[in-house]
């Protein structure tokens, strides 16, 4: 029997749980031998429990990809890489880091981390590049993805981004609104927490393909919107309208919870829905319908995905999603915002 050892996917924002186990009882072999290839299971966790889409299935696979690079390699001046020792590799980045800094300044030096790093990598990453380096030059690649729901997640919230409630209270929301997500293809896991939106006919899906996601909607599951590409800040926009103007809000939670509400109301006035028609290419009925189905569920929910808040026009596109009425009904966790990653 070989060691068990507990561990989460890397992949995306799922972080699936998983169960890696090596007959040998060795994970991994990067001594030059060729390394073992664990056996995946997944783990029962609140964010998949126990499922895993292909991607997690097959991430130990890597281990013994032909392309892995499981050694140091320097560029030559013949341009192509070559195998060099560790201490030759290590030797050659140190006096590199310290010619540049001591010619450009501290700042010369830069470190891109990445967002399948675990907390303790990243951690150790920051101290490396802020007290080992002197840098204040550390990014990771989330900065391109993530940014504009920070921006969405500061303006509506006052904080950063983050999935504001535990992921299974969806299995509670009567409605959830996903818009520029296709879920159903990028975190499989994921799915399993709309069921109960489903069983309420209430999945709503915004999406100008007719994706995995959106066919999720069928056999009257919920409803499928499709605007026309580039226009969903007008569609949410158009809700908020209805939501507004037939009095559907919560108005006590609005007056004590929120400010600025005469100001987001202002600014929704003008869009009425058969003028987002016009724009979005979604029926006036169709913007109607939804925003009534929202405001009539318990605790709706609505979640964001990486192709809108990734967009040029993404901060502002995430925040009408995130203080858009209508607010928590019956449960704490009605959220306008969490993502795809
Ligand atoms: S959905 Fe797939 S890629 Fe994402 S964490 Fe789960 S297994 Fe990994």
């Amino acid at each position: 029997m070989g060691t068990a050892v507990p561990t989460h996917c890397p992949y995306c924002a799922l972080q699936c749980a998983m169960t890696l186990t090596a007959p040998d009882g060795e994970i991994t072999a990067l001594d030059g031998g060729t390394p073992t290839v664990p056996t995946v299971q997944g783990r029962d966790f609140p964010t998949n429990r126990g499922g895993l889409c292909r991607k997690g299935w097959s991430a130990a696979d890597l281990l013994q990809h032909p392309d892995r690079v499981t050694e140091p390699l320097l560029r030559g001046p013949d341009g192509e890489l070559h195998r060099v020792s560790w201490d030759t590799a290590l030797t050659t980045i140190r006096d590199r880091v310290l010619a540049a800094q001591e010619r450009y300044g501290m700042d010369a030096v830069g470190v891109f981390g990445g967002g399948g790093l675990t907390n303790e990598k990243a951690y150790t990453l920051g101290k490396f590049a802020r007290v080992a380096l002197g840098t204040s030059r550390i990014d990771y690649n989330g900065r391109f993805c993530m940014s504009s729901a920070a921006a969405a997640g500061n303006r509506a919230f006052g904080v950063d981004r983050g999935l504001p409630f535990p992921l299974e209270d969806l299995g509670t929301a009567g409605a959830v609104l996903l818009l520029g997500s296709n879920t159903a293809d990028t975190m499989p896991p994921f799915v399993q927490h709309l069921r109960a939106a489903q069983a309420a006919g209430g999945l709503i899906v915004v999406d100008p393909r007719r994706s995995a996601t959106a066919r999720l909607t069928d056999d009257r599951l919920g409803h499928h919107l499709q605007p026309t590409p580039g226009t969903d800040l007008a569609l949410l926009l158009g809700l908020a309208h209805v939501l507004v103007t037939e009095q559907l809000t919560d108005t006590d939670y609005l007056r004590e919870r929120t400010h600025g509400v005469r100001e987001i109301i202002a600014s929704v006035a003008s869009w009425w829905p058969e003028r987002v028609a016009g724009i979005t290419g979604v029926p006036a009925s169709s913007i109607r319908a939804t925003a009534r189905l929202l405001a009539a569920a318990a605790a709706p929910a609505g979640r964001v995905g990486l192709e809108r808040t990734s967009s040029p026009a993404a901060a502002w596109n995430s925040t009408p999603m995130e203080p858009t009425p209508p607010p928590p009904r019956s449960t704490s966790h009605s959220s306008w915002a969490c993502r795809d990653a």
